[in-house]
């Protein structure tokens, strides 16, 4: 509902984008339920929505691309070796094959990588200190989220990002692939996630506010509005949720966001 509130406000449009590049934790119908709700919510997504399944042709190019450039070294590591972060750079000098059960991995520079989020303010991060050298392609052929997410952010335009503060923390990956590929960075702001007494995001705890969503899409808008930091008009209750969407768009203001990572729910209910 952020993204979607900075968007139209800037007069922008709003895109949807499946994350569907990991077949097994796909969830089958998951897209459906997703949109369904959003439709409910009166949250309308400009042009079609965009599978990454249907774009890996372009994520192969990507790798291919930075692999002429010198910038991939295969790494035979397993899984289990590596768990921990940093990556210690292990197979970075070591001259491997690319080849089956290889991943490929992006060499990282050392160095403070800083940007300003427009909600969290100044970030800093030294991505060659706290994650090292990270995969790009993985050992099973799929794709890195931090790559599909760069390429398809410039495919389609995108100037802004605007997404939960999870994703904090993995911006400064996604802005040295920007830079290894030579694409311009978009604006970055991190809304708070919506937590749990637990600390878990609300969207992957949700049961009787899947029923409240279908029953009030209203009253959850105007809740959801209210965590954001905006005041919504009393003389809202009870309205559509074009009528809340239009008055919300109108007076967003994306400062009185609180600048906090996460934001607790005190109470049962949203
Ligand atoms: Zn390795």
């Amino acid at each position: 509902m952020g993204s979607y509130l900075d968007a139209r406000h800037a007069g922008g449009r709003w895109l949807v984008r499946m994350d569907d590049i990991d077949p097994p934790r796909v969830a089958r119908h998951a897209d459906s339920l997703i949109l369904g709700a959003l439709e409910t919510l009166g949250l309308q997504w400009d042009g079609d929505v965009l599978y990454q399944s249907s774009r890996l042709p372009a994520y192969s190019g990507a790798v291919d691309q930075l692999h002429a450039a010198g910038l991939l070294y295969p790494c035979a590591c397993k899984r289990r070796e590596v768990s921990r972060h940093p990556y210690p750079g292990t197979c970075r000098e070591q001259g491997l094959q690319d080849g089956p059960g290889r991943s490929l991995r992006l060499r990282t520079t050392a160095g403070v990588v800083s940007f300003v989020d427009d909600i969290q303010g100044i970030h800093h991060q030294n991505v060659g200190a706290e994650t090292g050298d990270f995969v790009v392609r993985r050992a099973d052929g799929l794709t890195a989220y931090h790559l599909a997410v760069v390429i398809d952010d410039h495919w389609q335009g995108v100037t802004r990002v605007v997404r939960g503060a999870d994703l904090l923390t993995s911006t400064a990956a996604q802005l040295h692939v920007q830079e290894s590929l030579g694409l311009p960075t978009p604006g970055y702001a991190h809304l708070p996630m919506i937590v749990d007494a637990h600390g878990r995001k609300i969207s992957k705890s949700l049961g009787a506010e899947a029923a409240l969503l279908k029953s009030q899409p209203g009253a959850v808008l105007l809740s959801v509005l209210r965590y954001l930091g905006q005041d919504p008009d009393p003389g809202l209750a009870g309205s559509s949720v074009l009528d809340i969407l239009a008055w919300a768009t109108r007076h967003w203001r994306l400062e009185a966001v609180p600048k906090v990572r996460q934001l607790q729910v005190t109470s049962h209910k949203l």
